[in-house]
């Protein structure tokens, strides 16, 4: 019997008797991260790291959640269970699973840089290594984050000399507050959106330092965003909460931007090239760096990804879930359910 069987319901362990990120209802649940593809809700007992709970709690209500410290060591029927940083967003962890001398790790998702806020991601030793290959293919590779926030600085600093506002679009959960804590706050007053603000009171109190912001609430008038920056959802610049401004320059914040293109760009002016998630270099040194001698994986450019790791001698699998990575972290399951237009406006 495998340590992690494949169900329908997600990922198994059968001799601990838990799911890892299950889709569907199950008894007891370890979560590797808040996003939506990976904590579901209905679960009876969800079990994640400390900075995972409150978000998980902000997201699916009142739930019978428990919180474990990274490295802490969590025993159920004998398979020792570890949370390890995954550095992908507040929270994010690695699971180690280990029974019998048989040790698999889950990466959840992650990435290899280090944001400052996500924990430092590092490989984990492991007979069988679950990854995930969002950007599993050789264009994707990443500039390191400080040439995409000095981009991004300037880009704002040009419009707000010129009175211009300046939106920048990203994910509620992950990257909004790595845009916030990277970017040079001291170049003028930055407002958000409803369900950044919230997600960002949220990551305060698990004690994660963000730099002041001001809710945008309808009060806020268009002389005073004027030069301003705005970080807010994607799915918010599609509605009628775009008619409040003036002259805007309208910017996305995604891995997806590597891809040229307007229609990539989501409409956006600007593009700028920044992921949660490991580039094609990162995934590759995480694999080696695990020793790991069979890899499944998910998430994304799977089936190529594998053949790749085939052709370098592992044994390589592909694990077919309902996860479908940060395109839908950013597009569907953004608009759809996470990031609701907040009654006010
Ligand atoms: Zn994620
Ligand atoms: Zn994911």
């Amino acid at each position: 019997m495998p340590l992690i069987e494949f169900k329908k319901e997600g990922l198994y362990v059968p001799a601990a008797d838990v799911y890892i990120d299950p889709w569907r209802r199950v008894r007891k649940a370890l979560i590797t991260h808040g996003h939506s593809d990976h904590a579901r809700w209905g679960h009876q007992q969800y079990i994640c790291s400390h900075h995972s709970k409150p978000i998980i709690k902000h997201r699916l209500g009142d739930i019978n959640v428990h919180g474990v410290a990274y490295g802490e060591e969590l025993s159920v029927n004998g398979v020792k269970f570890t949370f390890f940083p995954a550095g992908h967003i507040v929270g994010s962890a690695q699971i180690r699973v280990e029974h019998q001398g048989e040790v698999w790790v889950v990466s959840g998702d992650y990435k290899t840089e280090d944001d400052g806020i996500s924990g430092t991601f590092s490989p984990i030793k492991c007979h069988t290594f679950i990854t995930e290959c969002t950007f599993g293919l050789p264009i994707y590779t990443w500039v390191p984050q400080q040439q995409v926030f000095d981009k991004i600085n300037h880009w704002w600093s040009t419009n707000q000399a010129n009175g211009v506002t300046s939106i920048l679009m990203g994910y509620s959960l992950g990257k909004a507050q790595r845009l916030l804590a990277g970017i040079d706050a001291s170049i003028g007053p930055i407002y958000t959106h409803g369900a950044v603000e919230q997600m960002n009171a949220v990551i305060k109190t698990a004690g994660i330092p963000l730099p002041p912001t001001k809710y945008l609430n309808k009060e806020v008038t268009e002389k005073e965003l004027a030069g301003s920056l705005v970080i807010t959802p994607q799915g918010a610049t599609r509605s009628t909460w775009m008619k409040r401004f003036g002259q805007v320059s309208l910017a996305n914040a995604s891995g997806w931007m590597q891809l040229r293109g307007a229609r990539r760009r989501g409409g956006a002016d600007r593009g700028f090239v920044l992921s949660d998630h490991a580039d094609w270099q990162g995934l590759n040194d995480a694999i080696t760096a695990t020793g790991a001698e069979t890899v499944y994986a998910t998430h994304g450019y799977t089936n190529v990804f594998k053949q790749w790791l085939d052709s370098r001698g592992l044994d390589a699998r592909v694990v077919q879930t309902k996860f479908e990575g940060e395109l839908s972290e950013e597009n569907s399951v953004e608009s759809s359910q996470s990031d609701k237009l907040p009654s006010d406006e």
